[in-house]
């Protein structure tokens, strides 16, 4: 049985960012120079992470998502799957990764049963690509992609649809749908940039983005959303794949939210928008036991906010949302 927060809904789903660290910059999650990364030290170790998840098993979170920064930067990745893998009660592992450092592991990836990968890739051109990230690494990150869907492992592309950035990349996105078996997500841009810039208003929210592919494509039309989804999900006729567009920004998911977050320096977040409730690393490394690591871990879950925009505005008045989204993993 599941716990469920104090807005009756079911925890189930932890998200794991294994480091801050990572070898893009793309421009919406990182400044040029990068984040002040956290010391070695102020990151939660393998062990850590690994206590943490086998203290949540037995509340009912059975699906994990490894996300960052980039996973594939932080060293004994692989093993460290393999020791969450065997967990009990985790029965859905679930990565994030950009593309750039993935391929080689994909057969090991199969071998371990990760159930799916969301790829980040915002645009199919170069000079696009190039721009956003400021790295010239699409041809990796496409090498990536090939070795998903050559081994089949179910292969999500996430795309941040960014004005004057990508929104021409829009519909080739879609268009790889049709003899691809991809879902392509297109994602709302959030204020998470690292810089504390925040746009006055999105220019692509998901309802253009939605009739924005349905002028191309007609018979676009709404398909069932499985439970818990955080996107709105269409079919066109004739393709192979599908769309997501996630509401990100405008935070249309929140009444049937399921996920909690724990951040590469080890403070859970019972929302994406808030600034941490509960700062596990140090209650590990001070001595606490697992029983009352597990009391603290149910109390915040118990005192969730309804949605994004009250844990927004829950937040210190010093601290609005602007960290950068590769200390939260997105
Ligand atoms: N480095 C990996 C990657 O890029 O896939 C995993 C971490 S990244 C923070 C996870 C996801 O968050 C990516 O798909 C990325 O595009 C998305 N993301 C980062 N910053 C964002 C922002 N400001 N608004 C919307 N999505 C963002
Ligand atoms: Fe790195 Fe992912 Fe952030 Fe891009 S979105 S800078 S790939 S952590």
């Amino acid at each position: 049985m599941p716990i469920y927060d104090n807005h009756n809904r079911p925890i189930t789903y932890l998200r794991l960012a294994v480091t801050d660290r990572c070898n893009l910059r793309c421009f919406y999650c990182m400044p040029e120079n990068g984040v002040q990364y956290l010391p070695k030290k102020e990151i939660l170790s393998f062990e850590e992470m690994e206590r943490l998840v086998r203290l949540v098993a037995p509340l009912g979170i059975h699906k994990l998502r490894i996300t960052g920064g980039e996973p594939f930067v932080r060293k004994e990745l692989m093993p460290f799957l393999a020791r969450l893998a065997a967990i009990p009660g985790i029965d859905a592992i679930h990565l994030t990764t950009n593309g750039v450092l993935t391929a080689p592991h994909v057969p090991a990836l199969k071998a371990l049963g990760i159930r799916s990968v969301n790829l980040s890739i915002d645009s199919l051109d170069e000079a696009r690509f190039f721009e956003i990230t400021r790295r010239n690494e699409l041809k990796r990150v496409l090498k990536t992609l090939d070795a998903l869907l050559e081994v089949q492992i179910p292969t999500k592309l996430n795309v941040v649809v960014m004005a004057d950035k990508n929104d021409q990349d829009i519909l080739p996105m879609v268009a790889l749908t049709k003899d691809l078996p991809l879902e392509v997500r297109f994602i709302e841009e959030m204020p998470f940039n690292g810089e504390g810039q925040k746009q006055a208003a999105l220019p692509w929210d998901y309802q253009r983005i939605i009739a924005h592919i349905r002028a191309h494509y007609p018979s676009l039309q709404k398909i069932a959303d499985e439970p818990f989804s955080t996107a709105y999900h269409y079919a066109i006729d004739g393709h192979q794949g599908k769309i997501g567009v996630i509401a990100a920004f405008s935070r249309t998911f929140c009444g049937t939210c399921n996920r909690i977050r724990l951040t590469a320096q080890g403070t859970l977040e019972t929302c994406l928008y808030d600034e941490g409730v509960l700062n596990i690393r140090d209650w590990m490394r001070q001595g606490a036991s697992d029983e009352q690591l597990t009391e603290m871990l149910l109390k915040a879950f118990s005192n969730r906010p309804k949605d994004g925009f009250e844990a927004e505005a829950k937040r210190d008045l010093l601290n609005p949302v602007h960290e950068s989204m590769s200390a939260i993993g997105g």
